[in-house]
């Protein structure tokens, strides 16, 4: 196959989040981009109500959206930042806190909408006219080629690329067409997402109390609402996202142990069912998976999209380093250990977070009152919190 006169640099498929903010980035490093997606959300304006799915964003994503020259637009609609974040064991009372200003920090993070943070990325592309939106279209297949990769739409229509880059969430067709297998399964539990006003004000804290049930989480909006995510197992989940609004509110009131007094519903509810998958390859020759496509992680810690973010900026550094080494860009060598390093930083944290998942989910025996001596050592050992608050705010420790 001859080298097609309108060869890309990089096809990006999915245009969430993710794929949005690597196709912004690999733009900006100087690349010709293509970026595909079904279906692409407007970004919600401060007239409209607060949508349902929120991200928990962490300092270093905030630093890549800033690069990336969005946040401004991001923080000018809206995002809730937190600076205190609150764990606590219901079993027994044990808690852990965290305050970004006894590090200095400014903030630990903010809470934002997700169909804000990818219909700003997305606005801005529409906006500068560089990279080829292919909005509205579906990816169908990819085939190798000698340039890299020959990418076919549903539509007929084919792009041809050095890299192809599956940003296309957890089913990602992309993966499944390179014939990727996923390591993982099921939790057998549902995140139920849903708004609420309380009377106790949530002063810019993250609070999560982990019940054996699984664990509750109120996320502080900008407006003073609480967003909740609350694991429990599928069957429950699903009762309570059904239930009449004061029954929900009074469970949910006991569930957070009367922490922010009475809670009043405000939005609708809905129910994510939860797994763990990690892609058993984050690469192959010309193809490199990113964000939901490569990883899923349990919500407890808030840190899928930031890992989805990460994944990005050292996908950048990439480009950049063999820039500046006048190397070829996508050298397998280079995108292998690209993918080692992802890989690995996405299994640790899948693995930690189950691990805390489960444990939790234990309601008596003799490990019940070791983790509750456990978050009060940690709690007190200084040094031990620190690296603790680094790693929840994104913050790599040295
Ligand atoms: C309840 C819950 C709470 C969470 N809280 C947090 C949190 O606090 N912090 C955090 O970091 N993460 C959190 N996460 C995880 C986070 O939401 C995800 O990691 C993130 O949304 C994934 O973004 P993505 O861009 O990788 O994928 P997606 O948002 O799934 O985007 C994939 C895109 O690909 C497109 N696509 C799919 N198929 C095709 C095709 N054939 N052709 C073209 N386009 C296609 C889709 O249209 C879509 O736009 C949470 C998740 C859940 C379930």
């Amino acid at each position: 196959m001859r080298t097609p006169r309108d060869l890309l640099d990089v096809v990006v498929v999915g245009a969430g989040m993710v794929g949005a903010a690597a196709a912004l980035a690999l733009d900006r490093a100087g690349l010709r981009v293509a970026l595909v997606d079904a279906r692409v959300d407007s970004a919600p304006t401060a007239a409209d109500p607060v949508d349902l799915r929120v991200v928990a964003v962490a300092p270093h994503a905030e630093r890549l959206l800033e690069r990336l020259g969005v946040w401004r637009d991001i923080i000018g609609v809206r995002a809730g930042p937190y600076c205190r974040m609150h764990v606590e064991d219901a079993l027994g009372g044990a808690s852990l806190d965290f305050d970004a200003a006894d590090y200095g920090w400014p903030r630990l993070g903010h809470i934002v909408e997700n169909r804000l943070v990818a219909g700003v990325l997305n606005a801005a592309i529409a906006r500068e006219g560089r990279i080829r939106a292919e909005i509205p279209a579906a990816f169908a297949r990819a085939e190798p080629a000698s340039h890299g990769m020959r990418v076919h739409l549903a539509d007929g229509r084919r792009l041809d690329t050095r890299l192809l880059v599956g940003a296309d969430g957890a089913a990602s067709p992309v993966r499944v067409d390179a014939q990727i297998g996923v390591d993982g399964g099921e939790y057998g539990q549902s995140a139920l997402v849903c708004h609420v006003e309380h009377d106790s004000a949530h002063a810019g804290t993250a609070w999560q109390r982990f019940l054996p049930s699984g664990p509750l989480a109120f996320l502080p909006l900008a407006d003073g609402r609480s967003s909740i995510v609350w694991t429990l197992p599928l069957a429950r989940a699903g009762k309570l996202r059904d239930a009449d609004p004061e029954v929900f509110e009074a469970q949910l009131a006991k569930a957070s142990d009367g922490r922010f007094g009475a809670v009043r519903l405000c939005s609708p509810r809905a129910t994510y069912p939860l797994r763990r998958q990690i892609a058993q390859r984050f690469a192959a020759p010309g193809l490199v998976l990113v964000g939901d496509a490569a990883h899923v992680v349990h919500p407890l810690a808030g840190q899928g999209v930031n890992l989805g973010f990460e994944d990005v900026a050292a996908l950048l550094a990439v480009v950049e380093s063999a820039r500046g080494a006048q190397r070829a860009l996508f050298a397998a060598t280079d995108l292998s250990r690209w993918a080692r390093e992802r890989r690995s930083e996405a299994t640790l944290a899948a693995r930690a977070f189950d691990g805390l998942n489960r444990l939790y989910a234990i309601a008596d025996g003799p490990l019940v009152p070791l983790r509750q001596f456990g978050l009060g050592l940690v709690d007190r050992i200084v040094p031990i919190k620190r690296r603790l608050a680094e790693r929840a705010a994104g913050i790599r420790a040295g």
